[in-house]
């Protein structure tokens, strides 16, 4: 069976691909396919934004969907900036301004817990759906460390491997992140035949 991915993320597409492989006769980005779409995000949730995307995909397309939605959840700012990640200065996908940002909500503040979440939806033509979400736990540091990732990942700080995400190689990050926790248990849900 055909499995269209809802994201032209290249870094996100190597994963899946990797991941769910076995699962599928051929995974395919939306350009691969030949799909030019893009999702209005207005969910209040990160898995009803990914159910939205990737239900929005299989009903176009007529073959099985993945979407995810992903973000950062700082304790101290009562989960913000959550589904707002990527936009939080204002402008979508500028990661500088939004690191900048956290940092200075974050001046003088002593709690600095944080986790990345994952939800991630797969839906059929026949609209059946499984979902599933992955938490990674940290901390946010007091200024920027490494240069690989993106978005907040020079300012995730994890204390069980002593570096930020930005320190890690992608495939130390790929072992533990929240996108490779929620499709493990993607995979543990498919594998139980749902
Ligand atoms: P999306 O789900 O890929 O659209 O991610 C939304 C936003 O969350 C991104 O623009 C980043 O700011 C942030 N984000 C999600 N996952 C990560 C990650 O693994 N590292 C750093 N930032 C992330």
């Amino acid at each position: 069976m055909k499995l269209i991915i809802a994201s032209n993320n290249a870094h996100k597409l190597v994963e899946i691909k990797a991941i769910l492989g076995d699962y599928f006769g051929e995974i395919l980005s939306l350009r691969e396919a030949g799909i030019e779409h893009e999702t209005v995000e207005d969910g209040e949730t990160f898995l009803a934004n990914a159910e939205k995307k990737a239900r929005e995909i299989a009903e176009l397309s007529g073959c099985c969907a993945l979407a995810d939605d992903s973000g950062l959840c700082v304790d101290a700012l009562g989960g913000a900036p959550g589904i707002y990640s990527a936009r939080f200065a204002g402008e979508h996908g500028n990661d500088a301004a939004n690191r900048r940002l956290l940092l200075e909500r974050l001046q003088g503040v002593t709690d600095r817990g944080a986790h990345f979440t994952c939800a991630i939806a797969l839906v059929r033509p026949d609209g059946s759906e499984v979902t599933a979400e992955g938490k990674f736990y940290g901390e946010i540091g007091t200024e920027e460390r490494g240069s690989n990732g993106f978005g907040y990942d020079s300012l995730f700080y994890v204390p069980e491997l002593g570096m930020t995400n930005a320190e890690m190689t992608s495939e130390q990050k790929n072992a533990v992140s929240h996108r490779a926790l929620a499709l493990k248990e993607l995979v543990e849900k498919l594998d139980r035949g749902e």
